[in-house]
């Protein structure tokens, strides 16, 4: 596959680059401890175009395809915490795909648009106490009164949650009718009724925050709704392609970064007299890794770019065989991930269990992968299911 990146990508990229390295890298240990990255990163990272590359121009984005989003993907892990990546991605590209692709243009300039420029922290909000997985089981309810929804019910694990001035939100408009009775919503978090009732703590990604939400009589607008009513699980479905795609090419780069320090300190460290690199074990199982590394790369660029193809291309909805490319990437990447996390910490010894040691908190912070944005199961799952077995 010959390189999807431009000149213009690769710019970019440079941009994304030098804001992770100099802006926040240095803080990395500061908010890993305080378990919360500052909301100035949102408006720096909007100001510098970095969160609306993908988006079209109409919107407050810069007109570019997805390989912005790719690119951007790629180089954030350099910022050294991953809480971070995870924050500025659910702002970007999976709290938001929804509201470029539904919404009216009131909701776009009151959601879409501030959510481009960092000033308006966006969290979506799924996943619930008693439905993770089978998003069809949710049971928070917006019923439809004069010209409001009213919802009740409760949210859980929302990155950006604690302090999102807006949730992208799937309820239940028909309570009886399962994946064909879900609406989305635009819900600004000052809405009365909205409650922030937890913040989670987790074992890894520290520096973002993951909250749980409960909603009583929560009156919303019916302006507010996005698209069509009953059809929310059918735009989820969509939306969750990107979510799984850039996190799918994030973690690639993330496990290049895993690979590389693995490297250069068994260069630097002695075992029985010569330097762990030397140790035929290991070189072979560092060129086993890259072998799988690559594969996974490759796998995930193939989804990016009929992910690419299907919505800037041809400007439509995503197709079932890029969804059957996503989902096999989610899994691959997954496995391939949880891998080389292990036999990195495990090149290091010791070293490699102590907090210092970049490979002891990326070790944490992959095992997210494979579970978070549908788990390497429910992957399987979809997959077994679009064969037809
Ligand atoms: C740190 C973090 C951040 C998150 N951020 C968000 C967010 O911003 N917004 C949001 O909405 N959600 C978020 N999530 C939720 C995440 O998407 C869910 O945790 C995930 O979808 C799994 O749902 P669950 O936890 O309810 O597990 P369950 O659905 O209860 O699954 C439990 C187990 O059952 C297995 N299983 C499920 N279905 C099948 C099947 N068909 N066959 C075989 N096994 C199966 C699963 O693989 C898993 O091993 C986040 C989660 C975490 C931990």
């Amino acid at each position: 596959m010959p390189s999807p990146f431009s000149e213009e990508h690769q710019q970019f990229r440079n941009t994304v680059r030098q804001f992770c390295e100099r802006e926040l890298a240095p803080h990395a240990a500061e908010w890993e401890r305080d378990e919360l990255f500052p909301n100035w990163v949102f408006k720096r990272a909007g100001e510098l175009g970095i969160l609306g590359a993908h988006y079209p121009q109409d919107v407050g984005g810069a007109g570019g395809d997805y390989w912005f989003s790719v690119a951007k993907s790629e180089e954030l892990p350099r910022c050294n915490t991953s809480g971070v990546v995870m924050g500025l991605l659910v702002q970007s590209d999976m709290a938001t795909p929804v509201i470029n692709d539904l919404g009216t243009q009131e909701q776009k300039d009151e959601f879409l648009r501030p959510a481009i420029r960092g000033e308006k922290i966006a969290a979506l909000a799924v996943s619930e106490p008693n439905a993770g997985s089978d998003v069809a089981a949710i049971e928070t309810v917006a019923r439809i009164d004069g010209d409001d929804y009213v919802i009740d019910g409760s949210k859980t694990f929302i990155t950006n949650g604690t302090r999102a001035d807006f949730v992208t939100l799937l309820a239940k408009t028909d309570p009886r009718s399962g994946a064909h009775g879900c609406s989305f919503f635009l819900v600004p978090t000052n809405t009365k009724g909205f409650q922030v009732s937890k913040k989670l703590k987790k074992i890894g990604n520290h520096s973002s925050d993951t909250a749980e939400l409960h909603f009583e009589a929560m009156r919303v607008p019916a302006r507010y709704r996005l698209g069509e009513e009953n059809l929310g699980f059918m735009y989820l479905m969509q939306n969750f392609q990107s979510e799984r795609i850039i996190a799918c090419t994030s973690a690639v780069a993330g496990g290049d970064r895993m690979l590389g320090e693995a490297i250069d300190y068994a260069r630097n460290r002695n075992v029985f007299g010569k330097p762990i690199i030397k140790r035929e074990y290991w070189q072979h199982k560092v060129v086993d890794l890259m072998g799988k590394l690559e594969a996974a790369r490759s796998l995930a660029y193939r989804g990016a770019e009929a992910y690419n193809v299907d919505k800037h291309v041809n400007q439509g909805p995503v197709s079932l065989s890029t969804v059957r490319l996503i989902s096999l990437a989610k899994i691959f990447v997954g496995d391939v991930m949880s891998e080389i996390a292990d036999q990195c910490l495990q090149l290091h010894g010791g070293w490699g269990y102590i907090e210092e040691f970049p490979i002891a908190r990326a070790w944490r912070d992959q095992r997210l992968f494979r579970i978070g944005g549908g788990t390497t199961e429910t992957m399987r799952y979809y997959v077994a299911k679009l064969m037809g077995l």
